[in-house]
């Protein structure tokens, strides 16, 4: 069951971003502001940085930082809020490797915690869930309705399983006690404020490529991914929270790519003299992605407007300006 709750037009809504200071939350905590919400960022900075909140902190009291573990209870703030953005986790294949067991708590506890926070406060609750849940999918291009391909037992099970989980238990407070629910499941998403050196594809290529060291490809560079710019994926939360659908939704751009193409775009748009070199293909690799967004269309009236050649041009140029501005002698 699905409930849309009004919020009270007389005041600015309120919302707590969790993960607010990581690549994404970050950017949809300066959206929310844009839009007149009064936010509430929580992050225990893990993976995420202080920095990246440079611009919501200029606008006063109406933002406000907490730094806190949502997997533990009473680090949460005070409510009531009317809007709970759940992205909090670790999301970089070897950041969530590294925090395996601290991802599995953010993903069960901190959902449940969150959950149990919207439910008190009548909040409408999103979840950040992934295209990892289709694990090396069988099925090509996924969508929605596909179960997936997942590996229990893997090295990326840690992500894959505990986002699945976070899936079933938000379903399951929807079911049970009528909390008025979204879940996005997020395609690859790429831009500016990534970390340099997060482990992703884009922020690998474009740090190697700058710094005139070899790219790293993983496997044979034959397996394909889609990538979304920041920008669509923020206006497609927007969309999906203020949306009345209760169901899973692909957030993804529907172009697919191989990781060789990537690197070759890459090269091309930094002007980059570096090498390729091949690295083994780590467990569990999808071999495919690419999202079909069809209900997206049809209930956000939403796809993505940015081609990769552009948003790859945007984040080359916010990581050159990071490495000159901490002194790094970039080779184009
Ligand atoms: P990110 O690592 O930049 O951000 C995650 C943020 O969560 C970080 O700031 C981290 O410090 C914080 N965090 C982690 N554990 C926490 C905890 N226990 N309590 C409080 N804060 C905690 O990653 P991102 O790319 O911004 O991903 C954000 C969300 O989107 C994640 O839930 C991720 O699973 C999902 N997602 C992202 C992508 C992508 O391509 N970027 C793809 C699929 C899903
Ligand atoms: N990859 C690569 N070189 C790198 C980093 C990643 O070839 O330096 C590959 C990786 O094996 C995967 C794809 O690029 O096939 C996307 O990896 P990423 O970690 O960005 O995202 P995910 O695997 O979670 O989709």
């Amino acid at each position: 069951m699905c409930i849309a709750e009004s919020v009270d037009k007389k005041q600015a809504p309120r919302s707590l971003v969790s993960g607010g200071a990581g690549f994404v939350g970050s950017h949809l905590v300066d959206k929310l502001l844009e839009q007149g919400h009064t936010v509430t960022a929580i992050d225990n900075l893990s993976t995420g940085r202080i920095e990246n909140l440079k611009e919501a902190k200029k606008y006063g009291l109406v933002f406000h930082f907490v730094e806190g573990d949502i997997s533990k209870c009473s680090e949460l703030p005070l409510g009531p809020f009317d809007f709970i953005w759940h992205l909090a986790s670790p999301a970089s294949p070897p950041d969530y490797r590294r925090l395996s067991l601290e991802t599995m708590a953010v993903n069960s506890e901190g959902t449940r915690n969150l959950l149990n926070l919207a439910l008190q406060d009548k909040s409408t609750f999103l979840l950040a869930s992934t295209s990892e849940v289709y694990g090396d999918p069988l099925v090509h291009p996924q969508p929605e309705t596909y179960w997936g391909h997942v590996n229990p037992i893997g090295e990326r099970a840690c992500y894959d399983e505990s986002k699945r989980f976070a899936e079933a238990l938000t379903m399951e407070y929807s079911r049970r006690f009528g909390l008025d629910s979204r879940i996005i499941r997020i395609f690859n998403t790429y831009g500016p404020r990534m970390r340099e050196k997060d482990g992703r594809v884009v922020s690998n290529f474009i740090s190697q490529a700058l710094q005139g060291i070899p790219l790293t490809i993983y496997g044979d560079g034959q397996q394909s991914r889609s990538f979304q710019y920041i920008d669509d994926l923020i206006e497609g939360i927007c969309r999906t929270m203020y949306s009345s659908y209760c169901q899973p939704i692909n957030l993804g751009n529907p172009k697919e790519f191989t990781v060789l193409e990537l690197a070759q775009q890459v090269l091309a748009l930094t002007g980059s003299q570096s090498q390729l070199t091949f690295a083994p293909l780590p467990q569990d690799d999808p071999r495919q992605r690419k999202p079909l967004i069809e209900v997206a269309k049809k209930v956000l009236q939403w796809e993505p407007i940015i081609p990769l050649q552009e948003g790859l041009r945007r984040t080359i140029a916010d990581f050159r300006k990071y490495y000159q501005d901490s002194g790094a002698v970039l080779q184009s």
